[in-house]
């Protein structure tokens, strides 16, 4: 018999820890980061990809942008030629920041719909720039 109730199960912790898409590593809490244009709050992976954070999840298409563009090495040239899915991928997460977890976004039909607060960006194939 439980006294302390229903605890968290370890699956569903290991689903809120704060994982790269694409290659799984721990991703750092977004910090500032500065681009020709401004500064965006988000990092990069030591795989490529590149992420922005968005408290508000409110301005997801220029988060969006900012992740690919500084994918591309703010080469925006680059980025308005790449094709979605093919030369690159996005994905969405909702990120807390408070206790650095995240969980993952509800997807609707139209990919710039998502609700989620942080988009991973990821340079595919021959397109990416640095790493293999
Ligand atoms: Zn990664």
């Amino acid at each position: 018999m439980s006294r302390f109730g229903r605890r968290e199960r370890e699956d569903k912790s290991e689903l809120t820890r704060p994982r790269c898409p694409h290659c799984r590593e721990l991703f750092a809490p977004p910090r500032q980061v500065s681009t020709m244009l401004g500064f965006f709050d988000g990092g990069k992976c030591s795989c490529g990809a590149v992420f922005v954070y968005d408290a508000s999840g409110k301005n997801m298409g220029e988060a969006f942008m900012d992740a690919l563009a500084y994918a591309c090495g703010e080469d925006w040239d680059m980025a308005k030629s790449l094709e979605a899915s093919v030369d690159y991928k996005e994905d969405y997460l909702n990120y807390r920041e408070l206790n650095h977890t995240v969980s993952p976004a509800h997807r609707s039909d139209n990919p710039r719909e998502t609700c989620g607060n942080l988009v991973f960006v990821k340079i595919l194939g021959n397109k990416a720039k640095n790493g293999e």
